[in-house]
This record gives C-alpha cells, structure tokens and sequence, in this order.
C-alpha cells in the first residue's frame, strides 16, 4: 500500500504525522521524504545514511550547424524552455523539465540531449523504517523529475508513506500520482479550513481516496469539522493541541518516543488507513467485477 501525507499548506504538522506513522508502521516500512525543497524527516528519524545517488535530467542542447530556425521545438515546449531566435533555437535549462520531446519533434535532429545534475536521493535506515529522501540542489528550479526520482526507488511489496511537499502544485501531484490513498492535515483554523479546501479540490480531481487529520486540535473553532461532515470526510484522527508535542518537535524528537502515551493515537491512525485502503481495494475490485459481468 502507497500512502501520502499532504497538506493544503506548510505548517500543519505533516512531518509529524508521517514521521510518528512510520515509527509505529511496523518492520520495514518505506518512508520518502517527496518535500526535496526541504527535507525534513530525517532530522526525526537520525538514520544510518546507506547510500546516494545524483540525479540528472537530460536539457537539450541545439547544434547551430543543423537548426534552420523553425521553431518546431518551441511549439511543443509547454515550458517555453526552448523557443527560436532568428536561424537557431535557444534554451533555458531552469525552465526545463527534461521531458525529451523537443529532441524527438525536430525535424533537422539538431537537438542532442546533455545530463544537468539538479540533486540527489539519499537513503537512510531507522529501525523500523527505510528512509529515502530527494534533496534539491540550490538554485536548481525542477523539483517534479527529483520527485519521481525519489518515488522510482520505491520497492514493490513493503508499504510505503509518501511525505508530500506543502501546497497543491507541481510537485505534491507529482507525489501523490499513484498513491493508494492520501490523508490531508490540517489544523481547526480559518486558514486551515481554506487550505484543506484547495487540497480537497486537488485529491477529488486525482480521484484518490483521502481522509483528514486534524492536528492541534483545541485552538480555532470547528470548521474544519463541520466542513468534513457537509463533505462526508472522514476524519481519521485528531490530535490535542499538546505543548509538549511542540517541544518534543522542537528537540526533534519522534512523539511516539518523547510521548509513549501517544502511540496509541498514531496505531489508531495506521489502522483506520488500512482498514480504509482494504476496503477500497475491496470496493474496486467489486466495481470492476461488476463492469465484466456487464460487459
Ligand atoms: S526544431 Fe530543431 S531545427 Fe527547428 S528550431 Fe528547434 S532545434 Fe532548430
Ligand atoms: S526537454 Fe521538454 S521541457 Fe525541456 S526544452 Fe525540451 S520540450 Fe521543453
């Protein structure tokens, strides 16, 4: 099972929840650190490192002698990393995403293909947990491919919990694209609520299974709660608005460890996905059962 851990905005305790949950997990559970812009699991886990590997994405690089200036390339980059300048095409290799297709559409095969370093996948071991972690290099623009790469390492057979980057753009999508289910948190506050919103609208659109933790519960108010049971979200866990969970955090320690009294609530949450994921796979496999039968 894929699970991932995103949040509408940074802040929410995202970290947290993904660290704690992959403590109490079980053995040889898989963490992936998909916030590359600022990895921050491993201040929690102090693995021992096992390993790193750099990672390129091929920029394209136009040999003059060959380009007549068309401009075939530039219409096919969605990025507009490429476009045509007089007889030749120019390129703005931190704009690219490396996807290749300005190489296969021109038609002068002018285009070679040159690897640009944009960071690193770092992999750790914590007791129970295996962590993989990207880490963007500085001044590097292209967090998408570093995420994939990130998620490419991912072993077929253990669980897994993706830890998203904040937000809802490029590269949370890129993370949660092929989870089995998400859980969004959130914390009780007018801003909390307006996040979780966008992050509902972005998991809907993906069509994923997701459930909300609602985090530091105790401050705000209860619109978050309400909003979940207008939607019919499920709300898989709430967790206090503890100070020593904060100061716990702040020492980076794991909650689980600062905390024994809390594993009770991370275990709860890790059953409640499970029993949810089994009972999509459950779900699905009715509904496509139920289509062949149609067909
Ligand atoms: S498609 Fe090829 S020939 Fe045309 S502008 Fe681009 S690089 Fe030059
Ligand atoms: S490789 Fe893809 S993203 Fe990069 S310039 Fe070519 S078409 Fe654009």
């Amino acid at each position: 099972m894929i699970l991932a851990i995103a949040s509408g905005k940074g802040g929410t305790g995202k970290t947290t929840v993904s660290v704690n949950l992959a403590r109490v997990f079980g053995p040889g559970v898989q963490l992936l650190d998909c916030d590359v812009e600022e990895p921050n699991d491993h201040l929690f886990l102090m693995g021992v490192p096992r390993g790193e590997e750099t990672v390129f994405i091929p920029v394209p690089q136009v040999d003059e002698s060959l380009c007549d200036g068309c401009g075939e390339c530039g219409r096919f980059c969605e990025y507009h990393a490429i476009v045509s300048f007089g007889a030749t095409a120019l390129v703005f290799p931190e704009m690219c995403h490396g996807c290749g297709g300005c190489a296969n559409v021109c038609p002068k095969k002018a285009i070679r293909e040159r690897g640009q370093r944009i960071g690193v996948v770092e992999t750790m071991e914590s007791g129970n947990v295996t962590l993989i972690q990207g880490r963007l290099d500085v001044g590097a623009a292209m967090s998408p491919p570093l995420v994939r790469a990130v998620k490419a390492r991912l072993r077929d057979g253990p669980p897994a919990i993706l830890d998203a980057p904040p937000g809802t753009s490029c590269p949370v999508i890129a993370t949660l694209r092929g989870a089995d289910h998400v859980v969004l948190v959130t914390e009780p506050t007018p801003f909390g609520l307006h996040d979780l919103r966008l992050a509902v609208e972005m998991v809907r659109e993906l069509r994923i299974p997701f459930g909300v933790v609602v985090n530091r519960v105790g401050i705000g108010d209860d619109r978050v709660r309400v909003y979940c049971g207008t939607e019919g979200i499920p709300i898989l866990l709430e967790i206090p608005d503890d100070r020593r969970i904060a100061e716990a955090y702040s020492r980076g320690e794991l909650v689980v460890e600062a905390l024994p009294e809390y594993i009770a609530l991370f275990v709860k949450l890790r059953d409640a996905v499970l029993k949810r994921a089994a009972a999509d796979r459950h779900e699905s496999g009715r509904t496509a059962s139920s289509i062949a039968s149609r067909s």
